[in-house]
């Protein structure tokens, strides 16, 4: 797949994934079209040989696999993870402010937000939220109201002279945005997701809104910008760019090897949760693919996990921010992440298989370690990789702007960590 072509996939899935529920729904979608079925944990499993399904969980997170050849799953599985979840300003349960004639609502931070980018933005907001019908039946909806419905306006200079020597943001006084002008009676934002609700699914008949999970999302659509092209400026790269390279490996796999994507919610927040990776959905799947623990054993001890999720990149205005040997630059290919101190799983087994994979399909590979004097970062890798006892490598594409609205990624890494997954899932030995 040529760059502009894999970019073109991933700012699709991207523009219609903007929480953790489309994100999984858009996985599922594209799945559902290659043929792969859907299976529900609560109900008997009858897998086929060779066959392909996917399961979710708390319609946020998924895991997809391949049975592949006969005998497959005995040589172990080819496994790759990322993360459907991104930070994000989350509305609160009873969210209404009516201040200075202005309707708001009430937020709360979800992860590790970078929060200036968050001002002057045309926001949306979408999610999740649960209904009961005229028959006293609940709904788990999804939805997402698409249109600019709300902004953070930023305060003006004149009125914060010292601004642009240090913005502190304050989460609860500064953040709530601004969606309309407050009326008599006053608005209520479950009366405007019912009516919302109604005119797409108008078979429900009318709809009482119980619940939601609801967040704000920047509607402007990625872009490719920078006079050549070369990069792509987006939300949610991160982790979104690696559940879509990880998607399309295992759409184009050929078939021959047991392959597994598992994409969790809640990395953000340290993944404990019944869907997170600290929690039991992949054990569970798998103890279901192999019910017999010897068996299962042998089969994660030949498996690889690729866990992937995006790496810093160099930044030439901070560049004294990377180890001087150690700043991966964008468009130069995927970067593998190692810690001593355990934040990231990788080892020197497993980086070597991955170099090797780069190079079998002719793309350039770069490794990242933070400042000794910084702390690190860490993934769902070493997670994984300490509940199930699998081998691990973490590694991402690089990026500018990590947890920013908007976030920077190289056009031409999108296509390497798209083709160097795909030899992974088709690598005969691991
Ligand atoms: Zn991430």
């Amino acid at each position: 797949m040529p760059h502009s072509a894999a970019s073109q996939s991933l700012a699709d899935f991207i523009q219609a994934s903007p929480t953790p529920f489309h994100a999984a729904a858009s996985l599922a979608a594209r799945l559902q079209a290659a043929g792969y079925r859907q299976l529900d944990e609560r109900d008997e499993w009858s897998l086929e040989p060779g066959g392909r399904y996917y399961v979710l969980r708390n319609q946020s997170s998924l895991i997809a696999f391949s049975l592949g050849q006969p005998g497959a799953l005995d040589n172990g599985l080819r496994m790759i993870g990322a993360h459907t979840d991104s930070p994000c300003l989350r509305v609160k349960p009873q969210p209404e402010l009516n201040r200075h004639g202005l309707w708001q609502l009430g937020v709360e931070v979800y992860g590790g937000a970078l929060l200036a980018p968050w001002f002057d933005r045309d926001l949306s907001l979408a999610g999740r939220v649960t209904c009961r019908d005229d028959q006293g039946q609940l709904h788990n909806l999804l939805l997402d109201f698409k249109r600019p419905l709300a902004i953070i306006p930023s305060l003006a200079i004149h009125l914060n002279r010292d601004v642009n020597s240090g913005f502190a943001v304050n989460p609860q006084t500064d953040l709530p945005p601004v969606l309309a002008h407050s009326i008599e009676p006053n608005r209520d934002l479950r009366a405007l997701l019912a009516s919302e609700l109604h005119s797409r699914h108008p078979d429900h008949g009318p709809l009482q809104v119980l619940d939601y999970e609801l967040s704000f999302y920047d509607t402007q659509a990625p872009a490719l910008v920078g006079l050549d092209g070369d990069f792509l400026a987006a939300a949610r790269l991160d982790n979104l760019l690696s559940c879509h390279a990880g998607l399309q490996a295992l759409l184009d796999s050929d078939g021959q090897q047991a392959c597994l994507l598992v994409c969790t919610d809640h990395e953000e927040v340290g993944s404990a949760s019944c869907c997170g990776a600290d929690g039991p959905f992949l054990e569970d799947v798998l103890r279901r693919l192999l019910p017999d623990d010897s068996q299962r054993i042998r089969s994660i001890q030949r498996s690889v996990l690729v866990s992937a999720d995006n790496a810093h990149a160099i930044h030439p205005n901070y560049a004294d921010r990377h180890d001087g040997n150690h700043g991966p630059q964008l468009n130069a290919g995927p970067v593998i992440k190692i810690n001593s101190n355990q934040r990231y799983a990788t080892t020197s087994e497993t980086a070597a298989l991955f170099r090797h994979l780069c190079q079998q399909v002719d793309v350039q590979v770069q490794s990242f370690v933070v400042r000794s004097d910084m702390g690190c970062g860490s993934t769902i890798g070493p997670i994984t990789s300490s509940r199930l006892g699998v081998r691990t490598v973490d590694i991402g594409a690089p990026t500018f702007a990590m947890h920013s609205i908007r976030e920077l990624a190289g056009v031409r890494d999108v296509e390497y960590l798209h083709r160097v997954l795909g030899a992974f899932l088709n690598c005969e030995r691991v």
